[in-house]
């Protein structure tokens, strides 16, 4: 039987990460319509709280000369993935694109997926390793225990260093926050610091 309760597990959290912003890069994960607006056909209700600490950021990274990475869930009709969720984030339409809040700007970079990681069939790692040559990682943005999560151990999984801002990622309950939470800290080695704001970018 699972048990009724159970003890949470401690986390690390980094009181503040310095990254050089020549080896770091910000991704911002499907901060769409369909996640982040109220109208939105899979909203969570804890997005919308993100988007200007995900903005200070990005704002931040763009001065530094860091690069912003949008992912964009982007399917096509009948995907698979609609049997699991419904429709959503449909090619071409509303609820796929970037919430107006943070409309990617010249510069930035999109990136379409098809999966909760942004690594699966897309360029993004040849991207970062090859053209970009960024090996440190700031994710933010929706669904913390999936697609965020998902990005995030891929992203280790080749090595990648990553840093996770608490308020600058959402999901649908306590829970999978924290869930997600405790696999980039004991799983993935990722540093975790309460706000976009611990996180500095210094040489
Ligand atoms: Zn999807």
């Amino acid at each position: 039987m699972l048990p009724q309760s159970i003890q949470l597990p401690e986390i690390t959290i980094h009181e503040k990460v310095s990254i050089d912003p020549a080896r770091a890069a910000v991704i911002v994960v499907d901060m769409q319509n369909d996640f982040a607006h109220p109208r939105g056909r899979l909203f969570v209700p804890d997005a919308p709280k993100t988007i200007a600490n995900i903005a200070r950021l990005i704002n931040r990274a763009r001065i530094h000369g860091v690069p912003v990475i949008y992912t964009q869930d982007w399917h096509m009709k009948e995907d698979p993935e609609f049997r699991i969720w419904g429709e959503h984030a449909v090619a071409g339409t509303w609820g796929a694109e970037i919430v107006d809040e943070l409309k990617p700007l010249e510069g930035d970079i999109v990136i379409k997926k098809l999966r909760y990681d942004a690594f699966y069939g897309t360029q993004l790692e040849h991207l970062l390793s090859r053209v970009l040559r960024r090996d440190v990682l700031i994710i933010t943005g929706t669904v913390a225990n999936i697609c965020v999560l998902h990005t995030a151990g891929s992203a280790a999984l080749r090595w990648f260093d990553i840093v996770v801002p608490i308020d600058g990622i959402s999901a649908l309950t306590q829970f999978d926050l924290y869930a997600a939470l405790r696999q980039v800290d004991f799983l993935y080695k990722g540093r975790i610091v309460r706000s976009v704001d611990n996180i500095e970018f210094t040489r």
